[in-house]
């Protein structure tokens, strides 16, 4: 029987194993952590977000890649695989899917006993950091140690979360067999903003929309909490647009985050509201409409004094006021880094690959799947559903 290695115990590494040997197929995982689904646990707040019930190749990078691999495992099948693994999902708004139990722990746990049960070897401690092709492949481990295969399955991750074992050293791997890598940057990560007011609003959140803009052009819209932070901005909202975001800033081209603090009623709803309000001073005509600690720094913004009667302010500060409610636009000047970054954007060039197998173009019996490649998604469950189809579809080829 072919012997098949599996590097990297994550999310698409437990599942490549796992269908290696549904294909059967002789194969071990090596694992530089000491155990396996270390960044599992941290997904979803904890309760794991492990698919999208919605999930198409419209929410990656590369749609037409995605396709492929999804047309052999889909979210569906991905879907029952866990319920005969005895996870019950919870479908969320928007189709985000978790585990009944709400723990993101049941994911691993389950993968984790399917492995066992299989008696498909896991060596831990074991960080790949060579890998050469002759007839077979070898790979050598930091401590020394080497092992030798006829296929490898790369699934060591991309570069976020580098404390979970991600740290991108997959990228050298793959290039020590003639791999290219694209430029990779952190994605799903809050964005960092230029604003004298952000110590004054750090910790405020509320419900509302943010816009992304290039060149007065939105490019990107998204509603849902938004949080403001010492740094800049973030939440649900902004994680969705931050891909967009950093890939702008990446080619040194302005971006703004365009911000509604007003979640509901319309401008000229406020603007009635205002003419209900005259003997209010600013500061207490703003209170019940937007959160108060955005108060004073919305009101030094457009250079109303705090105790100003309504009736006092001139009709064109009004006006700004009314328009920065709902429109209050501020210069992104970078994001956080793959510490706090959810995903990787960029990682080996897909170009190499054959989606039909995700095995190499250039070296037999070579073969990558999840983060590690050049595809990312939304937030939402994507990513773990790309993790997942691929594994599937690299262990089921490795052969
Ligand atoms: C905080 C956080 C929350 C997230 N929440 C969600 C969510 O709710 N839903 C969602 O869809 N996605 C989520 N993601 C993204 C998702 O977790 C990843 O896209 C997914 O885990 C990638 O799977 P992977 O198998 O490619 O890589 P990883 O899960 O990163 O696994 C790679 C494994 O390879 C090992 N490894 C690396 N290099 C070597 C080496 N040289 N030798 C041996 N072993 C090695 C690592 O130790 C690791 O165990 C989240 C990510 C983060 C950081």
């Amino acid at each position: 029987m072919k012997k098949v290695i599996v590097i990297g115990g994550g999310a698409s590494g437990m599942m490549a194993a796992l269908s290696a040997k549904q294909h059967q197929k002789d194969v071990i995982i090596l694992e530089r952590n000491q155990k396996l689904g270390k960044k599992i646990l941290a997904t979803g707040n904890g309760r794991c977000n492990f698919t999208n019930v919605d999930a198409t190749e419209l929410h990656y990078n590369h749609p037409y890649f995605v396709k492929t691999v999804f047309e052999q495992m889909s979210p569906k099948k991905t879907l029952t695989m866990f319920e005969q693994l005895g996870v019950i999902p919870k479908i969320e708004a928007e189709g985000k899917t978790y585990p009944l139990s709400e723990q993101a722990s049941s994911i691993v746990d389950v993968l984790v006993y399917e492995i066992d049960r299989l008696n498909i070897p896991v060596v831990y401690d074991a960080k790949v950091i060579d890998i050469q092709k002759q007839d077979d492949f070898q790979l050598t481990l930091e401590d020394g140690r080497v092992f030798r295969a006829d296929a490898v399955i790369l699934a060591s991750g991309g570069m976020a979360m580098p404390k979970s074992g991600s740290d991108g050293i997959g990228y050298h791997l793959a290039e020590q067999l003639g791999h290219k890598v694209t430029h990779v940057f952190p994605a799903l990560v809050k964005l960092e903003l230029e604003s004298p007011h952000l110590k004054a609003m750090d910790g405020v959140k509320f419900p509302g929309v943010v816009e992304l803009i290039h060149d007065h052009v939105t490019l990107q819209t998204e509603s849902g909490d938004i949080l403001f932070t010492k740094y800049g901005i973030s939440g649900p909202t902004i994680l969705q647009l931050s891909r967009k975001a950093n890939a702008l800033l990446q080619d040194n081209k302005d971006v703004m985050i365009k911000v509604s603090l007003v979640n509901g009623p319309e401008k000229r709803d406020v603007a009635k509201r205002f003419g209900m309000l005259l003997h209010k001073t600013a500061e207490m005509s703003l209170v019940g409409l937007i959160n108060k600690r955005l108060i004073h720094p919305l009101l030094k913004e457009v250079h109303i004094s705090n105790h100003t009667l309504v009736k006092d302010i001139p009709k064109d500060k009004l006006n700004t006021l009314i328009q920065r409610l709902f429109d209050w636009q501020f210069k992104v000047i970078g994001s956080k880094d793959f510490d706090d970054a959810q995903v990787t954007a960029g990682g080996l060039s897909i170009q190499g690959f054959n989606p039909q197998t995700l095995e190499s173009k250039t070296v037999s019996g070579f073969y990558a799947c999840g983060e590690v490649l050049d595809i990312d998604g939304l937030c939402g469950g994507y990513n773990l559903q790309w993790a997942w189809s691929s594994g599937y579809v690299a262990g089921k080829h490795a052969s």
